[in-house]
């Protein structure tokens, strides 16, 4: 049986050709824009400040700097594409910015009932099996969670559509079927879109979360209804976010390569 996750779902409803690019044929590709490098290192910075490096001491935004800089020296490649009018500094001073607004927020102390981070969840939905990465979970003690998801994009989701969003809602139903996970009494979602330095929060009632269980299904029906089909299930979908797709070559209506820029 298949496994997918909320970013297959969403790759298939930006485009179907894409997601059978990426996850039928399985093409590999190293290529990876900044954006999403970016991200990453803000992900393991904010990872590292809930480790048990950092359990007993207050974190300085000097010492996030180090780690932010080394991960991202580390971590550099060659197959890092910018598609905007923009270079790799300003990339890197974004994930700088982000990072300062949330130690803002949170720094030094950091003080939050962390329970997990970077949590991988694997569970079954209506028959379907669903897996997924939580980037932290926090638990206190008295039956509450929340799940966290950090946001280094520019878009900002207003309230009604972090209340429509499927990704938390789908972690929710994940750990409500988490083994070591007994004890829920509320959860609430949180999102935290880093470079506003702004967070939205949900607490779903069980209509709301159905509603969304009932797209999910949706979803992953509209896949399997495409894989289906002999010929012509995966259509391509032509919109701006071609310019941040690196399959071009494999793509039945694009005749050259992604014109985006080599990272230095
Ligand atoms: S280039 Fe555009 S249409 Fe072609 S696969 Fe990528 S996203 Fe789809």
């Amino acid at each position: 049986m298949k496994t997918y996750s909320y970013s297959q779902l969403n790759t298939f409803k930006s485009c179907p050709e894409k997601y059978k690019i990426m996850y039928v044929d399985e093409k590999k590709n190293l290529k990876e824009g900044i954006e999403a490098f970016m991200g990453k290192r803000v992900h393991d910075t904010l990872e590292w400040v809930y480790s048990v490096y950092n359990i007993k001491r207050d974190v300085s935004f000097k010492d996030i700097e180090e780690f932010y800089d080394d991960n991202w020296t580390k971590n550099w490649h060659k197959e890092i594409y910018i598609v905007r009018d923009l270079d790799t500094e300003y990339y890197y001073s974004l994930g700088k910015h982000c990072l300062g607004n949330y130690y803002y927020k949170y720094g030094p102390e950091f003080s939050q009932n962390v329970y997990a981070t970077e949590m991988m969840i694997n569970f079954k939905l209506n028959g379907f099996t669903f897996r997924g990465i939580i980037d932290r979970l926090d638990y206190d003690g008295e039956g509450n969670w929340i799940i966290h998801d950090y946001k280094t994009g520019k878009t900002l989701l207003s309230n009604p559509a972090v209340k429509k969003d499927g990704q938390l809602a789908l972690y929710q139903m994940a750990i409500a079927q988490e083994n070591t996970i007994k004890d829920i009494k509320s959860v609430e979602l949180r999102w935290h879109f880093l470079q506003q330095g702004i967070e939205r929060s949900v607490v779903h009632t069980e209509e709301s979360l159905n509603k969304i269980k009932e797209n999910l299904k949706g979803m992953v029906h509209n896949i399997e209804d495409a894989d289906s089909v002999e010929v012509g299930g995966f259509q391509p979908k032509e919109t701006m976010l071609c310019n941040w797709c690196h399959y071009w070559e494999d793509c039945s209506i694009k005749d050259s390569t992604n014109p985006s820029n080599r990272a230095l």
